[in-house]
Formats: C-alpha cells, sequence, structure tokens
C-alpha cells in the first residue's frame, strides 16, 4: 500500500510511482484529462486505467476504467487500487518493437482469425456491431433482464432497438482499443435532454441492460448517460443495475421506505439512479450498505426484501441477462471461480467433439456442454488478448501461439492448459472457504419467469442433477468441490493433488 495516493507512470524503461494528491475525487474520465493534459500526450499514445470515486472508497464492485470506456469490471479490482492508494496506470506508448518466433506464420495466423471474425455467422454480427445486437436477440428468448426479473415483456418497440438504430441513432465515431479492427466500442454524442451535447462511451449491451431494462430505464439518451457516469464512478454496470433494480422495486413494493433510502426512487428515474450511484460512490447514507453489493445489502436489510434480490450464493451478481432462459450462463456462473462466467459462451465447441446445438432447457446437457468447454476460456485470457477477438477455433489460436513463441502448441495441449488454469483457480476458491456449499443461485436469480419466452421453466428444478452432471463432467469431486486426484495427475498437477488430498 503506497503512503500516499499515487499513480503508476511507465514510459518504455521508466517506471515511476508518482504523487496522486491532485487527482483525489476526479472520477476516470477527469483523471485521464488531467494525465493527458500533464504529459501532453493522448489518444492511442498513452493509456490511463484508473479508478474514480468507488474505487477510493472501497466499493465492493468497483471497477477499473481506461480510455474512455473500457472497463475491468468483476471482483471489485477497483476497490483492490483503491486500497493500496493507487489511483491510476498510466502508459505511454511503447517505442521498442516486440519480435516473433515466426513473423511470417504469426501474419498468416491473424489473418486467418480475422478471416473467420469477419465472415463466419456466428462471430460476423460481433464483427460488424459488437454486443449491440444483444437486446432485441436476448429478449426474443426471454433473456432479457426487465425490472429486476419481474417481467420478460414489454410494450416498448423492440424494432428500435435493433443494432444499427442504437448505433446510427447517433452521431458517433470508431473508439476501438489500439489496432483493433472489430467495429466495436464507439464514442457518441447525446442528441437531446438535459444533456445534449456531452461525448459518452456507447453501451455495450451490459450496458443497455444494466443501466437500462434492468431498472426499467428505456430512453436511449438516459441510458447511454447514466452508463457512461455509471463509468466515470468507476462501478460495475451489472451489480449497479442488480442493486438498482432491486432498491426500486423495493420501493414499489413498500419492502424499502423513503426515510431508509433517503429518498422516493421509481423505476426508470435517471436522475434518482444517478443520485443512488453517488451515494454509493461515496457511501453516502443508505449507499454505504449498498456499496457492500446485492448480496450483501439485501440480507442486511432482510424480510420481504432480501427474496428480490438477484445474485449468487457465492456473493457475485450475473452479468446483464436473465439467465433463467440461459440455463448455461446460470450454471457457469453459480459454479465459477473468477465470481463472473468462468467457462464463457461455447464458440466453434464441435472442434472439441462437443454439440453445435443442445436443448436449453435439459438440464442435463447444458451440464455437459458447460462442463465440456471448461479450459478454453482460460487458455484465450492466458494469451493476454481480447475474447472478442478470440472467436474462433483454439487450434487457430494455438497456431498464432505457436508461431509467436516457437512452442508447438496443439489444440489439446490448449485445452489442457485451461483445464489446469481452472483446476488451480478452483484449489485457491477452495482454500479461501468458496465451496460447493454455496454453489446456488439466490431465490430470485432461480425464480420460475412469471411471462415471457422461458416461463414454463424453472431451472432449480433440476439445479441438483446439473451440478452432477457438471462434477463428473469436469472431474471434480461432487461432495468437497476438490479437483479428484486422477483429474489432477492427468493435468500434470501432483503438487496441487498433494496439497488439496494430502499424500
Ligand atoms: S473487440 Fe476487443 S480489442 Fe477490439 S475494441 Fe472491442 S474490446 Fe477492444
Amino acid at each position: 500500500q503506497a503512503k500516499k495516493l499515487s499513480y503508476l507512470y511507465i514510459n518504455d524503461d521508466t517506471v515511476e510511482i508518482r504523487d496522486a494528491s491532485h487527482l483525489k475525487g476526479k472520477d476516470t474520465w477527469e483523471t485521464q484529462q488531467a494525465l493527458e493534459a500533464e504529459h501532453g500526450v493522448s489518444g492511442h499514445r498513452m493509456s490511463v486505467y484508473s479508478i474514480g470515486p468507488a474505487g477510493e472508497n472501497l466499493v465492493r464492485f468497483a471497477a477499473i476504467q481506461g480510455d474512455y470506456g473500457h472497463v475491468a469490471s468483476k471482483n471489485g479490482c477497483g476497490a483492490v487500487m483503491g486500497k493500496k492508494r493507487l489511483k491510476a496506470v498510466c502508459i505511454v506508448r511503447g517505442t521498442k518493437a516486440l519480435t516473433a518466433h515466426d513473423a511470417r506464420g504469426l501474419i498468416q495466423a491473424a489473418d486467418e482469425i480475422a478471416h473467420d471474425l469477419k465472415t463466419d455467422p456466428s462471430t460476423s454480427t460481433l464483427y460488424n456491431w459488437g454486443t449491440l445486437f444483444g437486446v432485441t436477440n436476448l429478449y426474443k428468448l426471454g433473456m432479457l433482464p426487465i425490472k429486476n426479473y419481474t417481467t420478460n415483456l414489454t410494450t416498448v418497440n423492440m424494432e428500435d432497438w435493433a443494432p444499427a438504430k442504437l448505433r446510427h441513432g447517433f452521431d458517433h465515431r470508431g473508439h476501438q482499443c489500439n489496432a483493433c479492427g472489430m467495429h466495436h466500442c464507439h464514442i457518441q454524442v447525446i442528441r437531446h435532454g438535459p444533456h445534449q451535447g456531452e461525448l459518452v462511451d456507447e453501451p455495450e449491451y451490459e450496458g443497455w441492460s444494466g443501466a437500462g431494462w434492468t431498472i426499467g430505464l428505456t430512453d436511449m439518451e438516459a441510458v447511454s448517460w447514466l452508463n457512461t457516469r455509471i463509468d466515470r464512478a468507476c462501478v460495475d454496470v451489472n451489480e449497479f443495475g442488480w442493486l438498482c433494480g432491486w432498491v426500486m422495486e423495493c420501493m414499489e413494493k413498500g419492502y424499502l421506505t423513503e426515510k431508509q433510502v433517503g429518498f422516493r426512487l421509481n423505476w426508470g428515474d435517471v436522475e434518482g439512479a444517478y443520485r443512488l450511484l453517488q451515494m454509493v460512490s461515496t457511501r453516502e447514507g443508505f449507499g454505504d450498505v449498498l456499496a457492500e453489493g446485492v448480496k450483501r445489502a439485501s440480507e442486511k436489510v432482510g424480510g420481504e426484501a432480501a427474496k428480490c434480490a438477484v445474485y449468487t450464493q457465492k456473493g457475485a451478481s450475473p452479468r446483464g441477462h436473465d439467465h433463467r432462459g440461459r440455463w448455461d450462463e446460470m450454471l457457469d456462473t453459480c459454479t465459477s471461480s473468477n465470481g463472473t462466467m468462468e467457462s464463457a459462451n461455447p464458440t466453434f465447441q464441435t472442434e472439441i467433439g462437443l454439440p453445435a446445438r443442445i436443448n436449453p432447457f435439459d438440464g442435463e446437457q447444458v451440464a455437459r456442454l458447460t462442463g465440456g468447454i471448461l479450459g478454453r476460456r482460460h487458455f484465450e485470457d492466458s494469451l493476454g488478448g481480447c475474447s472478442f477477438t478470440f472467436r474462433t477455433r483454439v487450434e487457430m489460436l494455438a497456431r498464432a501461439l505457436s508461431a509467436a513463441t516457437g512452442w508447438h502448441y496443439s489444440l489439446d495441449e490448449a485445452m489442457r492448459l485451461g483445464r489446469r488454469t481452472a483446476a488451480i483457480l478452483r484449489g485457491f476458491n477452495l482454500r479461501c472457504g468458496i465451496g460447493p456449499e454455496v454453489e446456488y443461485p439466490s431465490e430470485r436469480y432461480g425464480s420460475q419467469p412469471l411471462d415471457g419466452p422461458a416461463k414454463d421453466h424453472h431451472v432449480l428444478k433440476q439445479w441438483d442433477h446439473m451440478l452432477d452432471v457438471w462434477y463428473e463432467t469436469v472431474g471434480y469431486d461432487r461432495k468437497t468441490g476438490k479437483p479428484k486426484r486422477e483429474t489432477l495427475k492427468e493435468l500434470g498437477l501432483d503438487w496441487l493433488a498433494r496439497d488439496l488430498w494430502g499424500k
């Protein structure tokens, strides 16, 4: 922990911890602007990842936000920076080139990955629109979370929420990460209303959901504005959505009072939601309770209010989906060792012998698929790239890795590396006391939808069987949650087997 608020400055071989007292209390965009002015560098020539007030005040779901709209949002990583009194990491673009073992092979692999991204039907929408297609697609399947899981239907015209309308309805320009060719991440301008003319980052699907549908807000200008305010405060938009939606529902039903919260908050009230965000970010009044996250806040309030909160028993909350219509994501989120989806969505899974399609409401099929893909995302993440640009076959990624390093990775070795990582993460969680006894959704998270396309399906009726099948598929022990001794041996993790199981 630094003695006073500091920032880390990196410029080629210069690595310095510098005083950041002048940045105290600034939001993430203000911090970036101040550091750009201080160093006289901006755009892709300098990257700044920082925390806002929520990180400084150790809000449990504080995020790290960078370069106007890019966010590392899970597990309170912003609170970790706040605890260490690290306000920002500021990196000037390096001048020294990286070398590849086989530059030609690497370029060929990159070209083929780009080709897959642009042309494969399962990835080209992401290439063209980022995650904007999520709103309309998920609504059709009952997976768009509306008003804190109280309904899956709306009278809003969903054609207005098609990706092209969301993007071209605003003046906008691309704001991708350095050197990325995907049509993802834009900056846009608020067209009208009280914040007319303000620059905001185009909400991801998760932003349209967490800062919008989950809290009953469907005015696109207002959602865009609130979403950016959430980024600027450095708050995870998913957790904020579940928290704000929970407060709104509880106030509507009388489970929370104006006296407790400090003011009246109704569905879709953007200024009220912003006020709540400020209270959370500064831990003011009831905001101090909310800053502990929706699980702890709802448990503290108790009674009927506790039954309305969406979270996993491990303490995290899901992404901005209604997982009652998406069982693979709920199972993945609840069994996860990383606080969010660990296996992630199936991508080109036929290359590892898994079916292209399953019945999404057959718990056994869901569990076999979710367990079967475990390891792929870990391998991707270990490469240090963006998972959106890695939506290709693992075999292609392994080829790229081999060309970059000369290590000769195959598909099987890549998956094995990923499963090793998953097993180590699980061992770490077990040491921290997080085991199978908390692999359940909260009452509301695991409830049966009241309406919409998934209303005839109740995930909890199959939950225990899903866990049985998932454990069998990944080779972990159902009772203790530990990866089995033979699984660890197969993965070459004898040291972990000794650690978890003794001699
Ligand atoms: S696809 Fe990934 S690398 Fe490209 S702009 Fe989006 S987040 Fe950045």
